[in-house]
């Protein structure tokens, strides 16, 4: 293999990790994509919940006051048979006293019994939109997850290539050179483990090569790293 040959290897390998990578962000995007009307639902789930508790509280103050409202109201009709019946003025004041009080707590009965059934009906209501958001968004989240699907598939695709042809390149390589370049590209997780010299400086990191590197590079290729950042550098007459 000539010198400059394996140079143009690793700068095509490198060319690809960077559309690997590409195509790995579109995977991370697109899986963002049903989160904001997952949160919706969450929290429109959590409301209905909460309508729920309130609706059976509601209820369940409604049915002990109109059992009172009952009471009261037999006890009054009670009242008024024995106001008939009574034969002395103190009796009379009494029962009268008597009717005023059931009287009194009957209407107040009665309005909390409508403002309970008010406040039923304004929590029913909501409990309907809430339910109907949480069947109509369903349909929305499954589409939504369908598609991600479906395109993560295409990137995975491109990527299942792409890693193939690295592969292919690194098996082309003399094989200690291909050894050696895959576990740098490990170290730097795939992200940009070659380096441009730039001016006699590391293109990535600026850092100044000596001068003796940077001669025998452009002698004979052969992985030599930046001393700061550890890439593999490739020499200045390599086209890229
Ligand atoms: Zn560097």
């Amino acid at each position: 293999m000539e010198n400059s040959e394996a140079a143009h290897h690793l700068i095509e390998i490198q060319s690809l990790l960077n559309k690997i990578s590409f195509h790995k962000k579109n995977i991370e995007k697109n899986l963002l994509r049903p989160t904001s009307i997952k949160n919706q639902r969450d929290k429109t789930q959590q409301r209905l919940e909460e309508v729920h508790e309130l609706i059976a509280s509601v209820e369940k103050t409604f049915n002990d006051e109109d059992k009172q409202l009952q009471k009261d109201t037999k006890d009054l009709e009670n009242k008024d048979k024995q106001k008939n019946l009574v034969t002395t003025e103190k009796e009379l004041s009494a029962i009268e006293h008597d009717i005023r009080v059931l009287e009194g707590s009957i209407s107040i009965l009665e309005e909390k019994a409508f403002k309970n059934l008010e406040s039923k009906e304004e929590l029913e209501n909501e409990e309907k939109d809430l339910s109907s958001f949480l069947n109509g968004s369903l349909k929305s989240l499954q589409d939504i997850e369908k598609e991600v699907l479906e395109a993560n598939k295409l990137e995975q695709n491109e990527i299942d290539l792409y890693e193939a042809r690295v592969e292919g390149i690194i098996s082309s390589l003399p094989p200690s050179m291909g050894k050696e370049f895959k576990s740098l590209m490990d170290k730097f997780e795939n992200d940009k483990p070659l380096s441009f010299l730039k001016n006699g400086c590391c293109g990535q990191c600026h850092y100044s090569i000596p001068r003796t590197v940077e001669e025998a590079l452009q002698k004979s290729f052969s992985l030599e790293y930046c001393p700061n950042c550890n890439r593999v550098l490739i020499p200045e007459n390599v086209p890229h």
